[in-house]
């Protein structure tokens, strides 16, 4: 059985078939190449749902579409929605982060908590939908570090780091990004849903 993914993010295709080909090897994943639809929801799960029943209604295939981003709970949640343009329509990471830094400059570390999200949705042509939420806890660093991942990657310092050895996700490898981001706690929710098709 195929399954459609609208993304075209290759980051995302390739951590999406590596956890798939391990619950259902049976499953082929396909990328989207249909129209894109505008998103324009005020939720994670509104803007996956808006991509992923777009995917499924223009390929006749179960589609599945995340949407994603960094909130700060000094900021209410923001960016959120907004976190790939939050600095402006052209979407640059580098002037996000440092808009964001410079927004918490004087900010002190208890203050600093922030989290990752992914939410993916899951929609069948036939109309089920399901949506799953991956949430990756952790505060903003003061300064950007490292050079992988992307996005916001180089200002964030996940939970449950050794005291003294704490490190921004920019320096963790893709592997220990892999084994712990808010987009593989989301797949893992999946993986059963998929199992199920
Ligand atoms: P989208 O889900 O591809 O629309 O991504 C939303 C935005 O959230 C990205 O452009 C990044 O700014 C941010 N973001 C989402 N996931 C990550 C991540 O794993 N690391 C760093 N930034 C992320």
């Amino acid at each position: 059985m195929r399954v459609v993914l609208a993304t075209h993010n290759p980051h995302k295709v390739a951590e999406f078939q590596q956890i798939v080909a391990q619950a259902r090897p049976d499953l082929e994943i396909v990328g989207y190449d249909g129209p894109e639809p505008v998103e324009d929801g005020v939720t994670f799960a509104e803007n996956a749902l808006i991509k992923a029943r777009a995917a499924a209604a223009h390929t006749g295939l179960p589609a599945v579409a995340d949407d994603s981003g960094i909130c700060v709970d000094v900021l209410g949640g923001s960016p959120g929605v907004f976190s790939a343009y939050w600095a402006g329509q052209r979407k640059d990471a580098t002037a996000n982060l440092e808009l964001l830094l410079d927004q918490l400059r004087d900010v002190a570390d208890p203050h600093r908590s922030a989290h990752f999200i992914s939410t993916i949705a899951l929609v069948l042509p036939a109309g089920r939908e399901e949506v799953v939420e991956g949430k990756w806890p952790g505060r903003l660093a003061h300064e950007a570090s490292g050079n992988g991942g992307f996005g916001y990657d180089p200002i964030f310092v996940p939970d449950g780091q050794p005291a003294g050895h704490e490190r921004a996700v920019g320096d963790f490898t893709a592997a220990e990004k892999q084994a712990q981001s808010h987009r593989a706690r989301a797949f893992t929710q999946l993986v059963p849903l998929l199992a199920d098709l």
